[in-house]
């Protein structure tokens, strides 16, 4: 189908999905991640793959060595060493190393996107003790403090209820030691979501608005399409792609959005790659995100974003405890329910609140779609406070 090879940085779920699309299309990826058996080198078996810290220069450059094409599926790679292999002109990157270093500092990208007049909740730099005093001053309690830097799934999230808690806030975040900034607190209606694709000649296309349920700042529940009218949609859907305009590069990228009472949308965060509000179009459109983020770094026509089913929601299985069968409990539930697909990452080590796998379920309607998963949510809700 095409003879380049994709180098991957990450070796994770994402990477696994995107190996599972590239050997499909016969393409050859090779992974960089330390564990010899992550997630991604699972997939491609027969290939030798690196293994290393995809932070390491030695390491991405070995990478580079082996591929045409060099990609990510985790944004906390060492940005510095993709610039460089970028100047030297011997390997296409995607997206551009500039997008991925902007990405990674929450405090820039917020600064970007509203420089570019993308609509951000309001956000201040909180360099010192003294600076989380003004922003107190300024947006009030509760206030969300996060880190800059190295964030995922709310780890370097905090939400600051009262005084009483700035000590334990700022211990918790590493007393400085990651940079941090504030954000007012937003009362959102919804999470919403969309993934763009994007090609290197700046042509996009965005997959359906889908409506995001997180739980403690991990993503719970996905469904599609998002239960909001047709302005608000097309509303999230033009900011969705004009953010992803201020940026260079090509492939997938997911904008998290808050959508108000009142209609207004703000700009969460921008991830550079396949994301997990994008898991459902496996099942659920014509052509996934992952295979569109592959074509996009191949500079291959897009494929369709379009949902070839009425409605479709993924739900994530994250761990309970260490114990692997009382996670996967929902999995056996689904396996009796109409529409249901599984996907297990793989992962070795079962931990509570680790991104284990997921579940995608497709529908004729939405109805019918929130009857389905009813049983599944059941499950993977009991014991919860
Ligand atoms: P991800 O795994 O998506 O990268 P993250 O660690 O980068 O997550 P955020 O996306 O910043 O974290 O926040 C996680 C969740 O916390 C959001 O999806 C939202 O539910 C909540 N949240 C974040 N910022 C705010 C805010 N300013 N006001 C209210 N809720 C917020
Ligand atoms: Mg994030
Ligand atoms: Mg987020």
């Amino acid at each position: 189908m095409d003879p380049r090879t994709i180098g991957v940085l990450g070796g994770g779920q994402l990477g696994r999905m995107l190996v599972e699309a590239a050997s499909r299309l016969n393409i050859k990826v090779v992974i960089l991640d330390t564990p010899p058996n992550a997630p991604a080198k699972q997939i491609q078996a027969t290939q030798s793959h690196i293994h290393g810290d995809f932070k390491d220069p030695y390491k991405i450059r070995e990478l580079a060595k082996t591929a045409n094409v060099l990609t990510i599926e985790i944004e906390h790679v060492n940005a510095e060493i993709l610039k460089t292999l970028m100047n030297e002109n011997t390997i296409v990157i995607h997206p551009s190393p500039s997008t991925i270093k902007l990405i990674q500092n929450k405090f820039s990208q917020k600064t970007h996107l509203s420089k570019h007049k993308i609509p951000v909740v309001d956000f201040i730099d909180v360099p010192t003790k003294d600076d989380l005093s003004i922003a107190i001053e300024k947006f009030g309690y509760p206030l969300m403090l996060k880190s800059k830097t190295l964030a995922y799934d709310g780890r370097g999230n905090y939400l600051l209820r009262s005084e009483d808690e700035i000590s334990n806030a700022l211990e918790s975040l590493g007393n400085f030691s990651i940079p941090l900034y504030a954000e007012r607190w937003t009362s959102f209606a919804k999470e919403l979501a969309v993934m763009v694709v994007r090609r290197a000649n700046g042509e996009v296309k965005s997959y359906p608005v889908v409506e995001t349920v997180q739980k403690e700042n991990i993503c719970h529940l996905v469904f599609v399409p998002a239960q909001i009218n047709g302005v608000i949609s097309e509303k999230a859907k033009t900011i969705a792609e004009e953010a992803i305009q201020t940026l260079e590069g090509a492939g997938v990228f997911g904008v998290e959005m808050f959508l108000m009472n009142d209609g207004h949308i703000y700009v969460n965060e921008i991830a550079p790659r396949p994301h997990n509000s994008g898991h459902y179009t496996i099942e659920a459109c014509e052509t996934s995100q992952y295979e569109n983020h592959i074509r996009c770094i191949l500079d291959l026509p897009l494929g369709s974003t379009a949902l070839k089913v009425p409605a479709a929601a993924m739900i994530n299985i994250l761990g309970k405890s260490n114990d692997l069968q009382e996670t996967l409990r929902p999995c056996a539930e689904s396996l009796s329910i109409p529409g249901a697909t599984i996907h297990l990452y793989g992962k070795q080590d079962c931990r509570k609140g680790r991104k284990m796998g997921h579940i995608t379920v497709v529908s004729d309607s939405i109805s019918q779609l929130f009857s389905r998963i009813k049983p599944i949510l059941e499950i993977v809700n009991e014991n919860e406070h």
